[in-house]
């Protein structure tokens, strides 16, 4: 009887360049391979993020049949799981996974790393797989964690980055369960819901990544520099829906852009890649900050729980047209251009004074690239309560912001078409128009189209004054 082990996927669904599965492959006979759902996990009402999530899960246990490989998908208790496998695969030794370093995935593979090795006498292989730099390997001279990003950043290019390896499933005997594929299948997707309203879960799989990767270097990375800023002009990867399934790895992001000719873009997008891993480390190095500022100055902020704002916010029909267009594309598609991220986050918290946590929840349910690290980091740095953030004085203007990336309004048209007959000298700000112009271009504000729900500048001195009254307090 051979060796059997098993191969647990969780956010890195590939095979090529999947580290735990590499290893897996080169030390087992046999492979078990399974995918687990807690469903105590599962939030009340289905959520984009995890809809998505889910029809990538179905994509590749779709992609391993084609190559004769039953992706086995189980329910319920993780530890259930595990049991009921040492039941059936007595001879099963060694568990591989690609780990998690910080929040509730973590504290989960502590947990059963315990028990598989006390309980059940396994073997664990927990492999750093997801960021380029694991979240402990980066201190300062003085061994303490980076704080700011830019030193941080300094230090991480000086670092040889790992490359992909190739995987070869062919030669791989596979270790089955008696299950019935069809149930799981149908369990599966009933989890996946309006799954095509959604423009990227037309556009899954560890093929479909690749392709977007090979068509951003090819079409868009030499120009990253200048244009990634401009949302109508569609020039960012859109490979973080990808990274956060794990259907492509960051190595192999990483490496083919390392390869790609010598430009200002390819030195700013890899220093995008550098801000996933500082969120990475900055998450794994301070647990709390899914629950709390991180500066403790400002842990005393008097938020304004103002439910009817938050929903004009949410659903876009602020009166500010460029955040309206932002929270907009986010309930069409499920992602939002990083730009507008910042404004509409500004937004919410130092405009509408609504605590972060509202925001960055609002999005969790949203994203389908959502990824705790990046996302409470994205919203602890506009909020200003971050270790490296925004200085809470300096307030975005979204006016500004609009004219300044959307000078013609081309984004606001395709998200707002209540503005869509505007002048680019008029979208920026349409509650300015006056009747007759507003006759003139088919929108009755306050009808067709909110009023601003705040005036900005009165907005901005209350921020200042709430944060300095945390500041006081503290
Ligand atoms: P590109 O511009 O092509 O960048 C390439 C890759 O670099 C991205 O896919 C991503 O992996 C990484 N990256 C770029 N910018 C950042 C950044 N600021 N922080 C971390 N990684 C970055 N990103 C997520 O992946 N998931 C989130 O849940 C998330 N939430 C955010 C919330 C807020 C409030 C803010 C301000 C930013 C958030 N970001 C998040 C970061 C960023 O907005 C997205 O990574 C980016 O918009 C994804 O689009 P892209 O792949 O086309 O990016």
């Amino acid at each position: 009887m051979g060796k059997t082990n098993v191969m647990w996927f969780r956010r890195d669904l590939r095979v090529f360049d999947n580290i735990a599965l590499a290893r897996a492959i080169e030390n087992s006979n046999k492979i078990l391979f399974v995918f687990h759902i807690d469903t105590y996990q599962l939030e009340k009402q289905p959520t984009v993020n995890q809809s998505s999530f889910f029809a990538s899960v179905q994509q590749f246990k779709k992609h391993l049949k084609e190559q004769n490989i039953d992706l086995q998908i189980f329910y319920g208790e993780l530890k259930d799981m595990f049991d009921y496998i040492k039941k059936q695969v007595p001879n099963w030794h060694d568990l591989y996974f690609n780990c998690d370093e910080h929040g509730y995935g973590s504290e989960r593979d502590q947990d059963i790393t315990k028990y598989c090795q006390e309980n059940l006498h396994i073997r664990v292989h927990a492999a750093i797989d997801y960021n380029l730099h694991s979240a402990y390997e980066i201190k300062k001279p003085d061994g303490h964690y980076y704080q700011v990003f830019t030193p941080y950043f300094k230090r991480w290019m000086t670092l040889v980055k790992p490359k992909p390896i190739a995987i070869d499933l062919a030669s791989i005997s596979q270790e089955h369960l008696a299950f019935s594929t069809l149930e799981q299948d149908t369990m599966l997707s009933g989890l996946i819901y309006e799954q095509h309203s959604y423009a990227y879960d037309n556009q899954i799989g560890e093929g479909k990544a690749r392709q977007v990767l090979s068509d951003f270097i090819e079409n868009k990375l030499a120009q990253y520099d200048q244009n990634r800023d401009v949302p109508s002009l569609n020039a960012t990867s859109h490979l973080s829906r990808y990274l956060r399934t794990g259907e492509i790895s960051i190595r192999t992001v990483y490496e083919a852009v390392r390869q790609s000719p010598d430009s200002d873009g390819r030195a700013t997008f890899i220093k995008e890649l550098c801000w996933r891993d500082y969120y990475n480390m900055i998450y794994a190095t301070h647990p709390q900050q899914n629950e709390s500022a991180i500066r403790p100055e400002f842990r005393q902020v008097r938020w304004r729980d103002d439910k009817i704002e938050f929903d004009d916010w949410q659903t876009g029909h602020t009166g500010f047209p460029i955040v309206d267009a932002a929270m907009r594309q986010l309930n069409a598609t499920g992602w939002m251009h990083n730009r507008l991220r910042m404004v509409v986050a500004s937004f919410l918290t130092k405009d509408l004074l609504i605590n972060w946590q509202w925001g960055e929840a609002y999005f969790k349910q949203k994203l389908v690239d959502y990824d705790p690290a990046s996302n409470i980091g994205g919203w602890q740095w506009a909020a200003s309560t971050g270790t490296d953030s925004v200085p809470y004085f300096r307030i975005f203007n979204p006016t500004l912001q609009s004219k300044k990336f959307d000078p013609d309004g081309l984004f606001i048209k395709k998200y707002v078409p209540e503005l869509k007959d505007l002048p680019s000298t008029k979208i920026h700000e349409p509650s300015k128009l006056s009747l007759i112009e507003q006759r003139r271009y088919q929108v009755t504000i306050g009808h067709d189209y909110p009023k601003p729900i705040v005036d900005h500048k009165m907005a901005r001195i209350s921020a200042i004054a709430a944060y300095e009254q945390s500041k006081a307090n503290s």
